[in-house]
């Protein structure tokens, strides 16, 4: 944020970018560093606004930073016939892989095996700031909460919506979005475990599995289940992953066991 010592990452950087916080009024307050609020940030930094983005944890602490890593077409919504929502994700992903980043995106080729025989209502008043806590300043310090103010403020904050609904409605505003948080556990087995160059898409009974090359690794995964606990720390049971390994053995010629896995995330 701060000209002077831009672009590094360090305490003075960060004491500097407070100051800013909450000195300063910004046109768009985006909160949550996930892919969405920083895509949003981002979005609005490039049309010239001036934007502050507030995180909780870390930047993709959340959901962002466990996904399957793939920049998939909408293939669930092609199952839902959601034919518009498909033409939006298949042109999103061109765009992805052909300009916006190219080093980033790269196709994988994927085979399906076959068995043989879905904001918050704009109707509500503006929201033209948020109160903030600095969760590094020392105890009882005075300058630990602030408020930072803007024309526009994007709640980016993925499973965590319901929460910032809950604030909207201590102060009379009515969310109009309620997200259903759910758990997604992936298998990280090493490459030598499955023979093959190529992906695979398997339709289980409650998810859509992905076994995608990465690195040195396949990632296999995922569930589909509602998680109700921690949504910080989801975690991964032994049914799930006795479930994963059931769902990809019905497609491996060498079956995967547990000792094959070198990793779980949620
Ligand atoms: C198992 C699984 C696999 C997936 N695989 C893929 C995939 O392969 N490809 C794909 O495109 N998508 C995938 N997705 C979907 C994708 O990961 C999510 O849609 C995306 O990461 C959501 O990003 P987000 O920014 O909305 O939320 P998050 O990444 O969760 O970010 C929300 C952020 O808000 C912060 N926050 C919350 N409350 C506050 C607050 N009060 N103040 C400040 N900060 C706050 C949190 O700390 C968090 O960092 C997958 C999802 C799952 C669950």
């Amino acid at each position: 944020m701060s000209r002077s010592v831009a672009g590094q990452l360090s305490p003075v950087r960060r004491a500097s970018d407070l100051r800013r916080l909450r000195a300063e009024r910004f046109d768009v307050l985006v909160i949550g560093g996930g892919v969405t609020g920083a895509g949003a940030a981002l979005d609005a930094a490039s049309r010239g606004l001036k934007v502050a983005l507030v995180e909780a944890r870390d930047l993709a602490a959340g959901t962002s930073s466990r996904s399957s890593k793939l920049i998939h077409g909408g293939l669930r919504y092609l199952e839902q016939l959601e034919f518009h929502l498909v033409h939006e994700a298949l042109t999103e992903r061109g765009l992805l892989a052909t300009r916006l980043a190219p080093h980033l995106v790269r196709p994988v080729p994927i085979m399906v095996p076959l068995p043989a025989g879905r904001g918050l209502n704009r109707q509500a008043r503006e929201v033209t700031g948020v109160r903030v806590r600095d969760l590094e300043a020392p105890p009882g310090s005075p300058d630990a909460e602030f408020e930072v103010q803007a024309r526009t403020v994007i709640a980016a904050t993925g499973v965590w919506s319901d929460d910032m609904s809950r604030m909207l409605n201590d102060v009379g505003l009515r969310p109009g979005v309620r997200v259903r948080a759910s758990k997604g556990v992936h298998l990280v087995v090493p490459r030598s475990a499955i023979t093959g160059e190529t992906g695979l898409i398997l339709r289980t009974a409650s998810s859509v599995l992905f076994v995608i090359p990465w690195g040195g690794h396949w990632i296999i995964g995922t569930t589909d289940t509602d998680w109700r606990l921690d949504r910080s720390h989801p975690a991964a049971s032994a049914r799930d992953i006795d479930y994963l390994l059931q769902q990809v053995n019905t497609v491996l010629d060498r079956p995967l066991t547990t000792a094959d896995i070198e990793g779980v995330y949620a």
